[in-house]
């Protein structure tokens, strides 16, 4: 095995280096070599070793002891999985598009599915697992906020038999394999010697007891697939990519186990005028020529109706003006964006006869000035 990379060095941080310092290390770190978004192969393992260094530089007990005595101080101690166990990450990616599911997970899929059960014995309550819906809503439904339904499948507590999977009446009895231990051992002869392992019975899955009828609705389960109508309270704010968690809806626990959550993943519709930018928005207004040489009172939209906005005489195209407080609100409660509406002064493609005269005079009255023609001469100059 090749020799274990230094922790500050991997994370590359100071060995003076804050909690908090090293947490910022750590996300930048984690988002780059995230499994959800890094797809290259080695990303896993890069995942795992910045994971392993920053699970032991965050945790105060194991940096000292790393400090003290290097790898050597941490290796007879702890596994990586243990490492894994107590880093927070949803505190980490909480807040972000990804690392969805949190811990659970993160784990599986650092450590392969199933490697929380591979400890042999008797399994107790497990926790529902999180579930995810998405839905698209419009801009206008981000910007007021919606109540809406939202329709999924997942897994429910068996009505007949109360989850326990055996048909009603009916008991439980003791495993045959394990006679009730949960457990089997086998022992194994190589030439180094004679070993014994413990391993979870396969039969009764470390129960110790296995069900002597199954109940029929459920197949022994004690939960069935169920489709769930809910009705979801979206937010002002929202934006594309947010997660909104609903606590309790996801898959039904099992033997008793918490159920899971249902997270809620907002897509937005592009919109035909604005465009959004955090809480800001961006939009584009045509306005005439005279209206820009000569200013105007003008309408403009927002999400909430049309607004007036002032167009000061001599009005470039191109020119942005804010209308403070006119963007969306912010999702935490307070405060809210700005508009920004970009003036484009158009060009008329026809002219009625009228309209043709007076911009005819408008020629010969710049001619007089003889801006163009001193503008042209300037350039010929620069060109000889
Ligand atoms: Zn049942
Ligand atoms: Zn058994």
């Amino acid at each position: 095995m090749a020799a274990k990379r230094d922790y500050y060095e991997i994370l590359g941080v100071s060995r003076d280096a804050s909690k908090d310092a090293i947490k910022k290390a750590y996300r930048k770190l984690a988002m780059k070599y995230h499994p959800d978004r890094n797809k290259s192969p080695d990303a896993e393992e890069k995942f795992k070793e910045i994971s392993e260094a920053y699970g032991v530089l965050s945790d105060d007990t194991k940096r000292s002891q790393y400090d003290r005595w290097g790898h050597a101080g941490i290796n007879g101690r702890y596994t990586q999985e243990d490492i894994f166990r107590n880093i927070n990450f949803d505190d980490i990616f909480g807040d972000m598009g990804f690392g969805f599911g949190g811990f659970d997970s993160i784990f599986d899929m650092v450590f392969g599915g199933g490697s929380r059960r591979t400890r042999a014995g008797k399994t107790g309550p497990t926790r529902g697992s999180d579930l995810r819906v998405d839905i698209e809503i419009t801009l206008e439904d981000a910007y007021k906020g919606l109540e809406t339904k939202v329709s999924y499948k997942r897994q429910e507590t068996c009505t007949t038999c109360s989850g326990s999977g055996a048909k009603p009446g009916t008991g439980q009895k003791t495993c045959p394999t394990c006679n009730g231990s949960g457990q089997v051992g086998y022992t194994k002869r190589t030439m180094f010697g004679q070993f014994t392992s413990v391993t979870t019975c396969d039969k009764c899955m470390g129960e110790g007891r296995i069900i002597e009828n199954p109940c029929q609705r459920c197949y022994g389960n004690g939960v069935i697939q169920k489709t769930r109508k809910l009705t979801v309270k979206i937010p002002a704010g929202v934006d594309n990519g947010s997660r909104l968690r609903v606590h309790g809806e996801g898959d039904a626990g099992k033997k008793g186990g918490q159920p899971g959550d249902l997270y809620v993943v907002i897509h937005i519709k592009p919109h035909k005028i604005f465009v959004r930018d955090g809480t800001d928005l961006f939009c584009e207004v045509p306005i005439t020529f005279p209206q820009a040489a000569l200013g105007d009172q003008i309408e403009v939209p927002t999400l909430n109706g049309r607004a007036k906005m002032k167009i000061p005489p001599g009005t470039q195209s191109g020119t942005v003006f804010r209308l403070k407080g006119k963007g969306m609100p912010s999702l935490r409660g307070y405060g809210r964006g700005d508009e920004h509406v970009k003036i484009v002064v158009t060009t008329p493609k026809k002219l009625s006869r009228k309209e043709e005269k007076l911009y005819k005079e408008l020629m010969e009255l710049n001619g007089k000035k003889k801006t163009n023609q001193s503008l042209f001469s300037r350039v010929r100059s620069t060109l000889h």
